[in-house]
């Protein structure tokens, strides 16, 4: 376990929260290097023997030292921006192991995803096609794309993270994917690798996810029949993790099984690109208790951690664990409580109707907050962002230092 209590402290590996909040402030972000390694571990190993390529979903967490990390290990990139290819590029990942998503890649972006060698764009429309298409041949290149293929499959999870249904979005309709293939062939700007797909994100069950990889592949395979030939199927990503008890997910190694069953007998390389399964659970966020402020119909903990810091509860109704650092003692003081942030929003909270024992000064952590928390953080209210701390072992490592206000004001004309 990478976050345990000893001696009645939590602790990020064998570094005491308490401890790294006295050394970096509050609120920041704690991130456990045995974690993130052992979550990429479990993916290398499922795929253990088969030709595959696990590549990580940059959105997730973008922290460079998170990438560098990651980059150590093997991994590939899953990115959506010029700014992420920027960012694989300086923590050391490989542009030629790096494929490039998004609905809305720009001209310059996919310029310089050309010029430095990434591995595959992935197409989300036939415009996007013509785009690059024109762009590879005026540098005088072949772009390597393949089609973000919309399996039409319901992911069962949340609204705003469920991408493969035929009114999102991403990617082009199954329908229309042999016609643009086609189509793609016969341009002197694109050179056809592979196919894919990504049906949402927070998937529990691997029945969802195998069915859309056996969608693609029977899609590959007729492809193949008309002498489209490709060298791989990128399966998505979108792997759940644990965030409490209720709706606990099959492990990855369940779902690259499911996956892997389907593709049975294909030859094309395999590509995976989680995201959340790989730093999700591997980070906590680190807040400290400003006030207690007991209502009549609700009690809340004000803390220095907002919405601005980790939006997810404010934005899909999120539901993240808030443990004490310290231990409560048995028969404390515990009462219910909201946790909430000094952001000027009702829907500023991070945590509701906990039960917790906990005054001011005191420390809480939100746990699974490695995945969508940080990258997701804000300056709303003038709030500079938390600072974030990777661990390893007994040593912890500030990896990025907290925003100051200065920093925020910088960009600013001085009024005249
Ligand atoms: C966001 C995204 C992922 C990663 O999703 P997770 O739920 O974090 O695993 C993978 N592939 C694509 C194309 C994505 O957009």
């Amino acid at each position: 376990m990478s976050f345990a209590y000893r001696s009645g402290v939590l602790c990020a590996e064998q570094a005491p929260l308490d401890e790294l909040a006295r050394r970096f402030g509050t609120p920041c972000y704690v991130y456990s290097s045995a974690a993130i390694a052992a979550a990429y571990d479990e993916f290398s190993a499922a795929l253990r023997g088969r030709d595959a390529l696990v590549c990580y979903s940059v959105k997730a967490n973008s922290n460079l030292s998170v990438l560098a990390l990651l980059a150590g290990l093997g991994a590939g990139f899953d990115i959506v921006s010029g700014g992420e290819l920027a960012r694989v590029l300086a923590a050391g990942g490989e542009a030629r192991k790096t494929l490039f998503s998004g609905v809305g890649k720009s001209e310059g972006e996919i310029a310089a995803a050309l010029e430095k060698g990434v591995y595959c764009l992935n197409l989300e429309s036939e415009a996007e096609l013509e785009r690059v298409d024109a762009i590879a041949r005026r540098l005088g290149r072949r772009a390597p794309v393949a089609f973000r293929v919309n399996p039409d499959i319901d992911a069962r999870t949340h609204p705003y993270i469920s991408t493969g249904l035929r009114e999102s979005k991403f990617g082009v309709a199954h329908a229309d994917a042999e016609r643009l293939y086609a189509r793609a062939a016969a341009m002197p700007g694109i050179e056809l690798v592979g196919i894919g797909c990504h049906i949402g994100s927070q998937l529990t069950r691997a029945a969802p996810f195998a069915e859309a990889a056996g969608r693609i592949a029977a899609l590959a395979e007729r492809l193949a029949g008309r002498g489209i030939r490709l060298r791989h199927i990128d399966i998505g990503g979108g792997i759940g993790i644990r965030y409490g008890d209720d709706d606990v997910p099959e492990p990855p190694g369940g779902f690259l099984a499911a996956a892997l069953g389907m593709l049975a007998g294909r030859r094309e390389t395999l590509i995976v690109d989680p995201g959340r399964s790989i730093v999700g659970n591997a980070g906590v966020l680190l807040t400290r208790v400003e006030y207690v402020k007991p209502g009549a119909a609700r009690s809340f903990l004000v803390v220095d951690a907002a919405m601005n810091d980790l939006l997810r509860p404010a934005l899909y109704n999120a539901w993240h664990e808030v443990r004490p650092v310290r231990q409560a003692e048995q028969g404390g003081d515990a009462a219910v409580y909201d946790v909430v942030g000094p952001v000027c929003e009702s829907g500023d909270f991070l945590a509701r109707g906990r039960r917790l024992s906990a005054r001011p000064g005191e420390l809480l952590a939100v746990m699974s907050a490695g995945a969508y928390g940080m990258v997701m953080s804000s300056n709303y209210n003038t709030r500079p962002r938390a600072a974030e701390v990777l661990v390893s072992g007994a040593e912890a490592r500030l990896v990025r230092r907290r925003e100051s206000v200065e920093s925020l004001l910088a960009l600013e004309e001085p009024p005249r």
